[in-house]
């Protein structure tokens, strides 16, 4: 074995071999997928990790392989690789088991390949994902390809509800011992992209308090509380288009209570999207002081931000180059997007460390029914995958 694989060879030989098991990788994706494991769905979960276990269990860089019992929901599970590398720190590499198809919906919308997609429910969001890194791992192991560092992969069964258990265990692992980067294995965007930003949430409530009075004899005595809301929402609004990366979605509202009756009471649920830590501070500092419009009104917010923003650093950009120059030797371009949407990688950014995300299989239609991956992109994005894990 060499501690410093030469690394276009080595990509180059990933390739070669996961497209030599092409059909092999897609009959482990197919039973990854047939078996439904929707979030909160304890014995699909198991079930699901049972299938990822036993198949690590025979991949010969593989030396540890935890599950992680989680009360009402399943499994997460954390493969250890390369651990003789430990001393040198660790590459992360994150996914999920759950998806957000219910049971039944495999009898629906059965796996079936066609015109070089494969359709199934999760297998993009990320079942084929779960599969592949394990054929990377497996490919490693076979070629003898060793990375400079240790190889973690945690795979948790409670992203799509929010990570609520998932996310500790993501900060544990990461936190254990050096990590100099993480890879994300979520959807990319179109085109196969791969994810060098993504926004971070927050989630608010305004209750807005104002003063009842009958719609016909005496309106004026009353202060709508949902005219103010009305004219907050107008307000929050106008942030977006503003150019900066905040985006405001006030989704849900409520109040009033009947026609003839000036509304004493309403309220609204709000989305707030933002690029950086410095929008996110804006975003508290705005929401933090709301002032009525209606002075006789009274305004209340509530909530706050739920996930940091994975910004596009220096060591961000770092990390896609280097991708970008894998994906060329094996004769593809990669891509890159800015997306809306958070991930675990927005945790594990916030963290300080270094994230490319959506380095799962290209395809389309996440939480769709027309959910599917390329199967030309298989093989090449694997061969991406570990370059990546032997270069850095
Ligand atoms: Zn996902």
């Amino acid at each position: 074995m060499s501690d410093t694989p030469n690394s276009f060879n080595a990509v180059q030989q990933i390739h070669e071999l996961l497209r030599a098991k092409q059909s092999e990788i897609e009959t482990f994706i197919r039973s990854l997928v047939e078996t439904e494991s929707p979030s909160g769905d304890e014995a699909g979960s198991r079930a699901v990790v049972d299938l990822l276990a036993e198949a690590a269990r025979w991949i010969g860089c593989v030396s540890e392989i935890k599950r992680v019992d989680v009360p009402d929901f399943g499994q997460h599970l954390v493969i250890q690789a390369f651990a003789q590398q430990r001393s040198e720190g660790q590459i992360l590499v994150v996914g999920h088991t759950d998806t957000v198809h219910a049971r039944g919906s495999v009898a629906a919308r059965p796996w079936r390949e066609e015109s070089g997609k494969i359709y199934g429910p999760g297998i993009f969001d990320m079942k084929a994902n779960c599969g592949l890194i394990l054929a990377v791992l497996r490919a490693m192991s076979e070629l003898q390809i060793v990375p400079r560092c240790a190889i973690t992969v945690a795979l948790t069964c409670d992203e799509e509800v929010g990570s609520f258990t998932g996310w500790p265990l993501l900060e544990d692992v990461a936190k254990s011992v050096d990590t100099r980067c993480a890879f994300v294995m979520e959807p990319p965007a179109p085109v196969g992209r791969v994810k060098t930003g993504r926004k971070g949430t927050g989630i608010f409530a305004m209750k807005v308090e104002g003063k009842a009075a009958h719609a016909g004899l005496d309106p004026e005595k009353g202060a709508s509380a949902i005219l103010e809301l009305a004219r907050q929402t107008e307000r929050l609004h106008a942030i977006n288009g503003s150019g900066s990366g905040i985006t405001v979605n006030v989704g849900v509202v409520r109040g009033g209570t009947r026609s003839n009756v000036v509304a004493a009471e309403a309220e609204a649920e709000i989305d707030v999207r933002f690029s950086t830590e410095a929008e996110s501070r804006e975003i508290e500092r705005m929401l933090g002081n709301v002032t009525p419009i209606d002075e006789r009104t009274k305004v209340f917010v509530s909530g706050g931000i739920n996930r940091p923003p994975l910004e596009r650093t220096p060591a961000v950009i770092a990390l896609f180059e280097k991708a970008r120059a894998i994906a060329a030797q094996v004769d593809f371009e990669l891509g890159e997007a800015q997306v809306g949407g958070a991930s675990d990688g927005n945790f594990i950014a916030a963290l300080g460390i270094a994230v490319l995300d959506g380095l799962g299989i290209s395809g389309d239609g996440a939480h769709a029914v027309h959910e599917h991956i390329d199967a030309d992109d298989i093989a090449r994005r694997g061969a991406l995958i570990g370059g990546l894990l032997i270069s850095n």
